[in-house]
Formats: structure tokens, sequence, C-alpha cells
């Protein structure tokens, strides 16, 4: 399946570039996870890349700070379920629940789509889910990250419950277990990723560039 990265620290020519991540998963359905943390830029990032919010038939949050939710306003509308970790606030159920279709509490590992789950919610701090995507040739699952609080190593983990890991694409924060991306074939850190440039060297073979703009084939 295709990934098209729409929000994130760096971007392509002609789109903005902010601290924030969403993507878009063309999948048996269109599904959007995280939203950025402003929905004027999301909004032109997605008008230069041809998105319309109407063509978003699901939207997964992995958590909930403002860079991954902020952008929210941008894309919800009537026909939209939105997925997001159980333990999100009341308020901000509400808030989606008044302009979406339905809003789907996820606690434990699950199926959205065929080719698509989510690892439930992680973490002992801040909670987080993410989802695991299968690739199209099935050589194994990729892990889709927002800022991995729950600890990369501990999401690697959980998405082998769906498969033989293959790779992980999103905001990989603070993780510094740099070898334990060898197992990976591919790699595309983003967003918040601390280690990023030091990533890219390493495994110069199956590192593969994020920023908005970008299209990463699973
Ligand atoms: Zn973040
Ligand atoms: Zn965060």
């Amino acid at each position: 399946m295709k990934l098209r990265i729409v929000y994130d620290n760096e971007a392509k020519e002609g789109l903005e570039s902010d601290w924030g991540f969403s993507s878009l998963i063309e999948a048996e359905k269109r599904i959007l996870f995280d939203t950025g943390a402003s929905s004027e830029i999301l909004s032109r990032n997605m008008l230069r890349l041809g998105i319309r919010k109407e063509d978003i038939e699901i939207i997964a949050l992995s958590h909930e700070h403002w860079d991954h939710i902020g952008g929210l306003d941008a894309v919800l509308h009537q026909n939209v379920a939105v997925y997001v970790p159980g333990s999100f606030s009341k308020g901000t159920k509400r808030r989606i629940e008044e302009k979406a279709a339905a809003v789907i509490e996820v606690s434990g590992p699950a199926d959205i789509v065929p080719g698509v789950h989510t690892t439930g919610e992680l973490g002992m701090g801040i909670k987080e889910q993410s989802l695991v995507l299968e690739t199209k040739e099935s050589e194994g699952v990729v892990a889709l990250t927002g800022c991995a609080h729950p600890g990369l190593e501990n999401i690697l983990n959980a998405a082998k419950f769906f498969g033989e890991l293959y790779g992980a694409i999103g905001g990989f924060h603070g993780f510094d277990k740099l070898k334990r991306l060898e197992e990976l074939k591919m790699i595309a850190p983003c967003h918040c990723t601390v280690r990023k440039a030091e990533i890219m060297r390493m495994y110069p073979g199956k590192a593969v560039r994020c920023g908005a703009g970008e299209i990463i084939e699973v």
C-alpha cells in the first residue's frame, strides 16, 4: 500500500514543514494517521497533494498531543470514523463526536481494515497507539508510529503480534537503541526522531527519507 506523508518537521519543495506528523494510508480505505499541529498547514498541504477531507474514510490518532491532533478541524466530517486510544480525555472525544460519524476507542490490538491494524494503547505514561501495516508482497509488517512515547522497542514488539517485522516509519522520539533497527528491512525516521541523521547514516541501504510530500511504498 501507499503511504503519503502529509505533515512533518521536514517537507519537500512546495509543501510546508512544521513540528508535527500526519500521513495518509491508501489501503482498502483511506486512513489518515494523525493530523499535525495546525489545521491551516494541514489543509494547505492536503490541497497541494490533492487530498480532499471527504476522501478520508478513517482517522486514527496516535496520542493526545497537540502536534498530532491539532489539525483535526481540517479533516473531521460527518462520514469519518475516528480511532482513538481509550484513555483520550472526555473533552477531546466529545469534540470529535460532534463532527464525526463515530469515535472508536481502542484498548488492545485490533484490525482496522484488511492489512491495517492497531497495536492498541501502549505505554505507562503517555498512552499511544501505533498502526501496523502489512506489506503488499507479504514480507512482513511495518510499524507506523506517532511519537513512539511508549518506546520504539516496545512498539516493535507489539507489532510482531501481526507478523514478522519488516519496517518502521514515524516519529521515534528519543529512541537510542539503534542496533535494534538492524532486524528491519526499511526504516523511515520522521517528525521528532532525535537520532534521525545518525539512523540515516547507519543504515544507508534501508533508511528512507521522510518529510511532507514523500511517498513511501509499503
Ligand atoms: Zn509528536
Ligand atoms: Zn507526543
